[in-house]
């Protein structure tokens, strides 16, 4: 009944539906490139992600719209093994720092060490029941 549920929340967020990602607050920059649509608290300035519609800070309800910097350093990482279908295994999540002051929990690409410089793309977390992508963003480590 649980895996039942998960299929359907996950075959909400394909790479077919652009709705998918936006479902998960990701826009496109001016250059294509995936950017994290964030919030920035109007009473005391905390710069969150997600946009959850209260400060987690200070409890307002009053905030603006925000995107996040691209790239930031890898707080805190850890490599999940085994996980219900239909998630590809293993696969890595972590806590990225950005520049803002935002911390930022997502996927990782690659095998990025705590303390990388890491930058947002998009990553493919497995197929939902139809064989579609299921994606979402990532941080992946940053060249040069
Ligand atoms: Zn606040």
């Amino acid at each position: 009944m649980q895996n039942r549920w998960m299929m359907q929340k996950l075959s909400v967020v394909t790479a077919e539906t652009l709705s998918g990602l936006e479902r998960l607050h990701v826009g496109r920059g001016p250059d294509g490139a995936p950017v994290l649509r964030g919030a920035r608290c109007a009473d005391c300035g905390l710069v969150y992600f997600p946009p959850i519609g209260i400060c987690p800070s200070c409890a307002s309800t009053d905030q603006a719209a925000e995107d996040m910097p691209r790239s930031g350093t890898l707080y805190s990482e850890t490599t999940v093994h085994a996980a219900p279908p239909p998630w590809f295994t293993p696969y890595s999540v972590g806590y990225v720092d950005l520049p803002n002051g935002a911390r930022v929990f997502g996927h990782l690409r690659g095998s990025p060490r705590i303390g990388d410089r890491v930058t947002l793309t998009t990553a493919v977390l497995g197929r939902d029941e139809d064989g579609r992508p299921v994606e979402t963003f990532a941080f992946e480590k940053k060249e040069g």
